[in-house]
């Protein structure tokens, strides 16, 4: 993972140190003595990262963080506020201004890269948002992005695998009003409790009287409902070598006890953040292929989808020897409602068909909008003799309904041709079906319109 890091702290020896660990993990470093220099390298953009000191002159931490916060073009860039140790109340402070996590000094190791690593994931999960974003304005991710995490009204749902009382009760406590915590204290009913409910955070303890808390952390790995799901461990000083272990199973972080309330949540809070982040971006992946086979005028399947699909339906009607059917409409006279009403109306009478059509065909048939005004239902385990009743089902429908036109209540007299074929016993082929409902729908439209011919075997 490579990443661009700015190191601020007005103390070149601190600068260096950082700068030092963080080339060692191939991360590329900027570095800043003030603050007014950081925001304005953060301003020139490609910062993945902020390490930043508090105690600095003139302009300190926090007074940066607020600014860099406040700016839409440097908000979404994560904040580690390096603070002097046990100073609780400049964690507070930090939060308050809006940083994203922080570090106390002496730095450890350890916290430093698995902290940089979650935010830079972090941080490519929003640049990726934010792309997106801009190339379909997709408004829920605008918003999404702006929200201020603190502001969100929904509480993460969190679980605690833990056996000790103490420690459980401790936790509780914490993340009152602040979490939709529940807890277990079986490793096995968690693992269970995990795969059921969808959760935003599991939070595993270390300290098992008789299991290997690490084997809870693979078995969420590996089964595909807990994949994703954010796990933080728990451990005890000490436990170093086991915290490792559990980043190259895919914990995403870990805490030390004694636990700090403002670290807790500031470490939820990320991997929260992280887990809708990722949640959302999926969610578009599959809307836009949602939008790839959909016609966006009448909401029914595209052409496209239709011919991905149709010789599979053929080809299982086939298979398994029941009998499949097709039919083709086409709006009569189309063109003259489109001169009369406009391309407005015309659409407006598209919509509607498409919506009659729907009301009428079943939910195992494929309805799509072919091109035009042509629609085209693919009706599996039908034959020749129902589709044909099916089809003057809707033929009547349209005709018997005028269609309303504009908002002034206007309506018009609309009618459809339909052709019907259906796969016949023997050689046959999807072109040949095809070709047999458009020779249906020709004569339909020959024989004087608003009729349904079907080419049944
Ligand atoms: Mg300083």
């Amino acid at each position: 993972m490579t990443a661009r890091i700015l190191v601020v702290d007005d103390i070149p020896a601190n600068v260096r140190l950082l700068e030092v660990r963080l080339l060692a993990e191939y991360f590329e470093v900027l570095t800043a003595s003030n603050g007014p220099d950081a925001i304005e390298t953060c301003e020139n953009g490609k910062v993945d990262v902020v390490l930043l000191d508090v105690m600095m002159p003139d302009m300190d931490g926090f007074e940066v963080c607020r600014r860099l916060k406040s700016d839409p073009a440097t908000a979404h860039i994560p904040v580690v506020m390096i603070t002097a140790l046990d100073q609780v109340s400049d964690r507070v402070r930090g939060l308050e201004a809006g940083a994203d996590d922080f570090l106390t000094k002496p730095v450890n190791d350890l916290q430093l890269m698995t902290r940089v690593k979650s935010l830079v994931r972090l941080k490519s999960l929003t640049d990726e948002l934010r792309l997106r974003a801009s190339t379909t304005r997709n408004i829920g991710i605008e918003e999404l992005l702006s929200r201020n995490y603190a502001s969100e009204d929904t509480m993460p749902k969190v679980l605690l695998i833990d056996e000790r009382k103490s420690s459980v009760e401790r936790i509780q406590k914490m993340l009152r009003d602040r979490a939709d915590l529940d807890v277990t204290g079986d490793p096995h009913a968690g693992f269970f409790q995990a795969a059921e409910t969808s959760y935003e955070c599991v939070m595993i303890s270390t300290a098992f009287a008789d299991f290997d808390p690490l084997r809870l952390c693979s078995q969420l790995r590996s089964l595909d409902r807990t994949r994703f799901v954010p796990i933080i461990l728990l451990a005890e000083e000490g436990e170093e070598e086991r915290i490792i272990r559990g980043l190259e199973l895919g914990i995403n972080d870990y805490l030390m006890r004694p636990i700090d309330q403002q670290e807790l949540t500031a470490r939820l809070r990320t991997q929260v953040r992280r887990k809708r982040y990722n949640d959302q971006l999926r969610a578009s992946v599959t809307q836009t292929i949602e939008m790839a086979v959909t016609d966006g005028l009448t909401g029914l399947h595209n052409r496209r989808y239709l011919d991905s699909h149709l010789q599979t339906l053929f080809d299982r009607a086939v298979a398994r020897r029941r009998p499949l059917s097709v039919m083709i409409t086409d709006l009569d006279r189309f063109k003259s409602i489109n001169d009369a009403h406009g391309h407005d109306g015309g659409d407006e009478v598209l919509r509607e068909f498409a919506r009659r059509l729907r009301k009428n065909v079943r939910g195992i048939d494929l309805a799509c909008r072919f091109g035009g005004e042509e629609f085209v239902v693919v009706m599996p385990d039908t034959d020749g003799v129902v589709a044909e009743k099916v089809a003057e089902r809707i033929r009547a429908e349209i005709a018997q309904m005028p269609f309303a036109i504009g908002a002034d209540g206007k309506t018009i007299e609309v009618t459809v041709s339909v052709g019907v074929s259906s796969v016949l016993k023997g050689v046959d082929t999807v072109a040949a079906l095809m070709k047999r409902a458009d020779l249906a729908l020709y004569e339909a439209k020959s024989g004087g319109r608003n009729r349904v011919v079907a080419k049944a075997a």
